[in-house]
């Protein structure tokens, strides 16, 4: 069963499964099962606009375009708040949708950043969040953030210092609350370590056991498979739905679930 895993290119989204849920991660990365939310659920109105924002993002930062549709306020003023925060000065080279891909020691590794900005001396990776909440400080320690700066970090192309690296979330709901990370030697290796350990741990299981805690199944689509409750039944009202974003969506349309 394993076979399949030493070619996977290993994500923050599998990487997040594979620590939420093993089951999970067997469903997607070894199954291939896909299981899409509902069009018209929340959750899946909520990737939607995500997914609009990050498109309307590409676009300004490829085009200078600031337009948004008419029918669509909330994505013009995100949009217009984008453009304040980051204004295309010329001073940096902007890299939308950007992705890396690193092979060291037979681990692949695979991330697609929504922004690179780059200078001659530093390097910021921007995620964009659309969550009902500002960036939490406990980002600083996440899955994303560590794979991520650790592939920066291996980009030869790119050939900055782990210091002067950093990782920057924001979110169009909270402007002027960006979280910013920084990224040092100790943390490569640390992040590497880490890295290692995990996806050994990941390739020499014999069981891909469900999650023991059902708060991890409230958001997940195999929710149907597992329990045979459906994500609008099972949405409580004034959830935020941190765990359903556009990145881990993005990244497994990107990944087609486990491309050779
Ligand atoms: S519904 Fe729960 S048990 Fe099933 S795959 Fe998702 S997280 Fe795991």
């Amino acid at each position: 069963m394993q076979s399949n895993l030493d070619t996977l290119w290993f994500s923050q989204a599998s990487l997040s499964a594979w620590l939420t849920c093993p089951l999970k991660f067997k469903y997607r990365y070894i199954d291939g099962l896909y299981w899409p939310m509902a069009a018209g659920s929340e959750a899946g109105q909520h990737i939607e606009q995500g997914r609009k924002f990050h498109l309307l993002a590409q676009y300004y930062f490829g085009s200078g375009n600031t337009q948004a549709p008419d029918d669509e306020p909330l994505l013009r003023q995100w949009l217009q708040r984008l453009a304040e925060f980051l204004p295309l000065t010329g001073a940096r080279q902007f890299l939308p949708e950007y992705e890396l891909r690193s092979v060291r020691d037979g681990i692949r590794l695979l991330a697609k950043f929504d922004l690179l900005a780059c200078d001659e001396r530093a390097i910021t990776v921007y995620d964009w969040k659309t969550d009902a909440k500002p960036p939490a400080p406990a980002l600083a320690g996440a899955v994303q953030t560590r794979v991520y700066l650790y592939l920066l970090s291996q980009a030869g192309h790119f050939a900055r210092r782990p210091e002067d690296l950093q990782m920057v979330y924001w979110n169009p709901r909270f402007p002027d609350q960006p979280l910013a990370v920084g990224y040092s030697r100790e943390k490569q290796q640390a992040d590497w370590a880490w890295l290692r350990e995990l996806i050994a741990q990941i390739r020499s299981a014999s069981a891909f056991p469900a999650t023991s805690d059902e708060m991890n199944c409230r958001h997940c689509e195999y929710r149907p498979v597992c329990h045979g409750q459906s994500l609008e039944e099972a949405a409580p009202n004034g959830l935020d739905w941190e765990e359903v974003n556009w990145d881990e969506i993005e990244e497994i349309a990107l990944q087609g679930v486990n491309m050779p």
